[in-house]
């Protein structure tokens, strides 16, 4: 697999290394001033080949060393179903934020309070039946209902 370069961003050219760009070369004389001369390192371009890439702007990208962590997916964020109603869950900053979702569409929003990974405690509002606490126990793609009727939603 190829990547764009990083080092010159697939120009395939960097800064004259002699010059540094200024495309002349100034150099001391014995008397203190300094004499300028058009630099031939670059060809008075100011440019260089990229060391890297060396001058195509494309690199191999090392497969076997992927430099960004597989993605993990989060446990709980996502949509999950049930008999005549889902949940949506979104992550937040401030923890996990539930939508509960009826057949005509969002009828109760609420978040979980507690999540250890095993159990999750989730605090919900529902316009038509109130304010409840739903304990649920997550076992991969399905989240049962432990307390009261039990229910099983399963990860869409
Ligand atoms: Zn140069
Ligand atoms: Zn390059």
């Amino acid at each position: 697999m190829r990547i764009l370069c990083w080092k010159c961003s697939g120009h395939g050219s960097a800064t004259c290394d002699v010059c540094h760009g200024r495309k002349v070369k100034a150099t001391p004389g014995s008397d203190g001033t300094l004499s300028f001369f058009a630099c031939s390192a670059c060809g008075t371009t100011g440019k260089s080949q990229c060391q890297l890439c060396q001058g195509s702007g494309w690199i191999d990208h090392p497969d076997s060393a992927p430099r960004t962590p597989p993605y993990i997916k989060d446990p709980l964020a996502g949509t999950w179903t049930a008999t005549g109603g889902a949940w949506v869950i979104s992550k937040t900053n401030t923890g996990y934020q539930v939508v509960e979702h009826g057949a005509a569409g969002p009828v109760g929003e609420g978040r979980v309070t507690s999540f250890d990974g095993d159990t999750v405690v989730v605090s919900i509002s529902n316009k038509i039946m109130g304010h409840r606490q739903d304990v649920m126990r997550l076992r991969g793609n399905f989240l049962r209902k432990v307390n009261g009727f039990p229910i099983t939603y399963s990860r869409c």
